[in-house]
């Protein structure tokens, strides 16, 4: 038996004592701070005793509404530890569904960055809100609120002395906390033990994980508000590496100028950061010398983003697959020795791939008719996973319970085919996947394929009703500013049906390719394909397209 539990705290004393010196950078609304871990660990004591003299007990939640920056960070270790229960909230989600969740998590406390007031107040309504007995702003001062009672978090924190006696945790504690975005329906809760947040930090510290080590700057940009910033808060800290915050809402130029004052070497997010990164460094005079690798996840990463980050920029994309009810990394596309030997085309597509399962867990693939699927690349069917850092069921939700879990396998809505090495690829999630003809289409491949275009930025796939076929493809795309410029629309049109003809049968040609300004994003940034759905299911839409060759009958 262990004589010790799998907690998070000792990651903390580990940097303190081992890397005092290391810094903490972070972009604030009040500018860039900057300290190191001795005087991080300090501060997170403060907050600790802050915490319990404000009446948090253990088993208690404690939400935060905050971007990634560094008192952000600091709750990411002291709630946790003193026993309470960190429950990070997407502020982007619409105010009926944070009522929901607040209410749902009963919260005792909510930290609020100062400029996220403004919408915790529109979504404030006092019977939702009745658990909260305090709200925290991040920052220095308190701006002007009918949020009561209020107080700034260094006021807060500061008179609070630096000892504070941790506690000895069970790993069976619940730590974390965070809802999915709820594309559909209510969002659903998944709670984080401490063993859950151990194991995960672990396997992600391995190189088959992100590999990172203490000669790392690492800036994570996928947001702290939503499944732990893919736990790297935690795997930093374990690593004894660099942190680097970068604050609210970031734009292409901010993370691109942070990259190259603070000399980052690993970063990550979602795919349309990357896009927008990629875009700017290719049009503007910034070093980005010092980055090695990116992880891009939460949706499918273009092959050609990839590429151009390797070729362009000598910079490695390890493309990732997870979900907030696996804490939340499941996969990583690393190449297997021998394929380092393939030519590039080759090893760019296995790293397009969503890759390799983490050490620690276990999938199946099971089709239509409750069979397991062949590694053969080409059978497909839905995604069921089990381990360590995967939850057993979703907060209080029954119903969702019953659907959604097989015994100790979460049933993901993934659909996915495997290679014979073992490599996953995500070919649609269950409700994304385009019927025609009684055949299947993957909207992720025809994106991929679209988004291979020089002159597009971002492409997405949905399907539009048809009388005859069910349902058919319809692409939407952003041109880049300088194709918009040139614009002759028509033109691009026909390079890209040429693009997908090349590659995929005939009937999977979108029927028609509308130029749009921008894909409306989810609350953490992917592809709203609701909202389009909403906006253009419309088969009047198809009149003029859908040419006869575009069939299933034709393949
Ligand atoms: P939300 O539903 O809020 O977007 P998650 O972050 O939990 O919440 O989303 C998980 C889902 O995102 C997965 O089930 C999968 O459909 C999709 N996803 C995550 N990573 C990838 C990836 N690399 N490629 C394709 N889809 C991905």
């Amino acid at each position: 038996m262990a004589g010790f539990d799998q907690t998070l705290r000792p990651f903390l004393w580990r940097a303190e004592r081992l890397y005092p010196d290391t810094e903490i950078v972070s972009r604030t609304h009040e500018g860039i701070q900057r300290y190191d871990y001795a005087t991080y660990s300090d501060r997170t004591a403060r907050l600790a005793n802050a915490l319990t003299d404000a009446g948090i007990e253990t088993g208690d939640r404690v939400a935060t509404v905050c971007w990634n920056h560094h008192r952000h960070f600091e709750a990411y270790f002291a709630v946790p530890s003193v026993g309470a229960q960190l429950h990070t909230i997407n502020p982007l989600l619409p105010d009926e569904h944070v009522q929901y969740i607040v209410e749902n998590a009963e919260d005792r406390l909510v930290f609020v960055d100062p400029s996220l007031v403004e919408k915790l107040e529109s979504a404030y309504d006092p019977s939702t809100f009745e658990s909260v007995a305090q709200f925290v702003v991040m920052g220095e001062s308190v701006p002007d609120t009918d949020l009561e009672p209020i107080t700034d978090y260094e006021s807060f924190v500061g008179s609070h002395d630096a000892d504070y006696e941790w506690p000895e945790l069970s790993e069976d504690a619940a730590a974390g906390m965070c809802y999915t975005s709820g594309t559909t329906g209510r969002p659903k809760g998944v709670e984080y033990t401490q063993q859950m947040l151990w194991a995960h930090t672990m396997a992600t510290l391995t190189p088959q994980g992100l590999d990172i080590d203490d000669t790392d700057v690492v800036m994570p940009v996928v947001p702290m508000f939503h499944v732990n910033a893919w736990g790297m808060p935690f795997s930093v800290t374990a690593a004894g590496a660099k942190h680097v915050y970068p604050g609210p809402s970031p734009d292409p130029e901010d993370l691109a100028r942070l990259i190259e004052e603070e000399g980052v070497t690993f970063t990550a997010g979602v795919p349309t950061v990357w896009l927008g990164v990629l875009e700017y460094v290719q049009e503007h005079d910034v070093d980005i010398s010092s980055l090695e690798r990116i992880m891009v996840g939460g949706s499918a990463a273009p092959k050609s983003l990839i590429e151009t980050f390797d070729q362009e920029y000598d910079v490695t994309m390890l493309h990732g697959w997870g979900m907030t009810e696996l804490s939340p990394v499941g996969t990583i596309s690393h190449l297997k020795p021998e394929m380092r030997e393939w030519d590039r085309d080759s090893k760019y597509d296995q790293r397009g791939k969503q890759g390799l399962i983490l050490p620690g867990l276990e999938f199946r693939v099971i089709d239509d008719d409750g069979e397991e699927v062949p590694w053969n690349g080409e059978d497909f069917g839905e995604l069921h996973i089990r381990g360590p850092w995967v939850t057993d069921s979703y907060f209080g939700r029954d119903d969702a319970n019953e659907a959604d879990f097989d015994g100790s396998w979460l049933k993901t809505g993934d659909i996915v085919t495997v290679d014979s090495e073992g490599y996953l690829t995500i070919v649609d999630r269950t409700k994304d996947v385009i019927k025609s003809g009684g055949e299947w289409i993957s909207s992720v491949d025809l994106e991929n394929a679209l988004m291979a275009h020089e002159a597009v930025v971002e492409a997405t796939v949905i399907g539009v009703s048809h009388e005859r076929w069910q349902e058919r493809p319809v692409a939407f795309v952003v041109l880049s500013e300088a194709a918009r410029d040139r614009a002759e629309p028509e033109a691009v049109k026909d390079e890209l049906f040429e693009l997908v003809r090349a590659d995929y049968p005939k009937w999977w040609t979108p029927d028609d390719v509308l130029f749009i300004d921008e894909v409306p994003k989810t609350a953490t940034g992917k592809f709203d394909k609701k909202v389009l759905r909403d906006q253009y299911d419309d088969p009047d839409l198809l009149e003029d397209a859908a040419p006869e060759d575009a069939a299933p009958e034709d393949a």
